[in-house]
């Protein structure tokens, strides 16, 4: 921390970023970047960074794809940190995920072209959180800060506590009911302290932001939040070079707070202004559990007004009733002639099993959420068998094994060759893919 304080101080490095000031899009006021606020003080409005476009269009041309790192600041002119010392510190090797051709779910499907981006292998903490708390937490050292707080539905802390270690900070995690026991023993294991709050996440996250505000306390995904939502752009900036500079017809997103869809739609202008690729004409489709759909029903009702509602769906991390980042979400779907779909809690394990018996990949409900409303875009002819669609897989499945319905586990049997012989048959016998019992 002290050489970070020093640096801060004179000849401080700066990184390369192309980022001006804080911005609120609905008065169109301007802070400065280094002032410590996370709302518009006159409107109340989440503020955005600005960044100098002419700049960043000629800084991105400087240094080819084979000379910049392969994590979550590979294409740091478009990322909100100046502070090459703080930037240092965290998301080294977050982010920069495979994008994987999906050729046996996509003959499942129809879809000769279909894409998986492989979130749920990010570092270090195998979800799409390691991208935005990289920034939260970069941030945190420019401000000088040694604590952060966050209310996390699962994955954002395990982010925090991961990255927090990492740097050298202290982490407290606040969550609500209804998490994964394992993300929240993940969270401790790391060294954060945990604590479980009375409530959903809507409430969880309403107390902190007042915790926030009488102490002072930096949280990662509340006052930290214009930057944080600066690094799910990083998703789109990777899908859009590890397709050879091509934007994909569709996009397929989970949303829970909305984040991640609204800041990919940012992502994509923010390549096109730059002239690296034509990316106007990608839709972006977004899914959600049919127990917590406020955006998806908004954008099928096609209503500017999110309506709030109380979660219910065993994709906890998708357990969001009053998304923040909901009315940016509509707007960048309804843009790009996108849609919203929901599914069912049976749905969405069985997109689990889907994307695992076919891709060998172990998602968590919010990736089987986003595989079973790909299947219902695909069935209902909003993709067409050619067109190039990527899926963003979220988080890893290692998480959420204990939430998942699958059948009894089989008896134990004899270590003897005759009864394994007979146990052998027995699984050729049992047909190609056994019916989930849960459905
Ligand atoms: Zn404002």
């Amino acid at each position: 921390m002290g050489s970070i304080a020093a640096a801060s101080s004179e000849g401080k490095a700066r990184t390369r970023s192309c980022a001006t000031e804080l911005i609120c899009h609905r008065c169109d006021n301007h802070y400065p970047l280094e002032q410590p606020i996370f709302s518009c003080p006159d409107c109340g409005k989440g503020l955005d960074i600005a960044y100098d476009y002419e700049l960043a269009a000629r800084r991105f041309r400087e240094i080819p794809g084979s000379e910049r790192p392969e994590n979550v600041w590979r294409f740091e002119e478009l990322l909100p940190i100046t502070d090459r010392h703080a930037q240092a510190r965290t998301g080294q090797f977050a982010a920069y995920t495979p994008l994987i051709h999906a050729d046996r779910l996509g003959a499942e499907l129809g879809l000769s072209n279909l894409y998986i981006k492989d979130d749920s292998t990010s570092r270090p903490s195998l979800s799409y959180k390691d991208r935005v708390v990289a920034m939260s937490i970069a941030r945190l050292l420019e401000l000088g800060k040694r604590e952060v707080g966050c209310v996390s539905t699962g994955n954002v802390g395990t982010a925090v506590a991961a990255m927090a270690a990492k740097a050298g900070v202290a982490a407290y995690v606040f969550y609500p009911d209804h998490l994964e026991d394992m993300k929240a023993r993940a969270c401790r294991a790391l060294g954060a302290k945990v604590c479980q709050v009375q409530g959903n996440y809507d409430q969880a996250n309403k107390a902190c932001r007042q915790l926030a505000e009488t102490t002072g306390l930096e949280f990662a995904n509340i006052t930290l939040r214009p930057f944080y939502a600066e690094g799910a752009k990083t998703a789109a900036f990777e899908i859009v070079e590890q397709l050879g500079w091509r934007s994909p017809d569709h996009i397929v997103s989970p949303a829970a707070g909305g984040t991640l869809s609204s800041r990919v739609h940012k992502g994509l202008v923010e390549l096109q202004m730059l002239g690296a690729a034509q990316t106007d004409a990608t839709k972006i489709h977004i899914a959600q559990p049919s127990g917590c759909n406020p955006i998806a029903s908004a954008i099928l009702a096609e209503e500017a007004e999110i309506r709030a509602v109380t979660p219910e769906t065993a994709a906890h991390s998708l357990a969001i009733g009053a998304p923040g980042d909901g009315y940016l979400v509509i707007d960048a779907v309804l843009k790009r002639g996108g849609t919203g779909g929901f599914a069912s809690d049976p749905e969405i394990f069985a997109g689990i099993d889907l994307l695992a018996a076919t891709e060998g990949i172990l998602t968590e409900p919010a990736g089987g959420t986003t595989i079973a409303v790909l299947e219902k875009l695909a069935a209902h002819g909003k993709l067409a068998p050619d067109d190039t669609v990527v899926a963003i897989i979220t988080g890893n499945g290692l998480k959420t094994l204990d939430e998942h319905p699958a059948k009894p586990w089989p008896a134990k049997i004899e270590c003897e060759l005759d009864t394994m012989l007979a146990a052998l048959e027995a699984f050729r016998h049992a047909g190609e893919t056994p019916s989930p019992e849960y459905a």
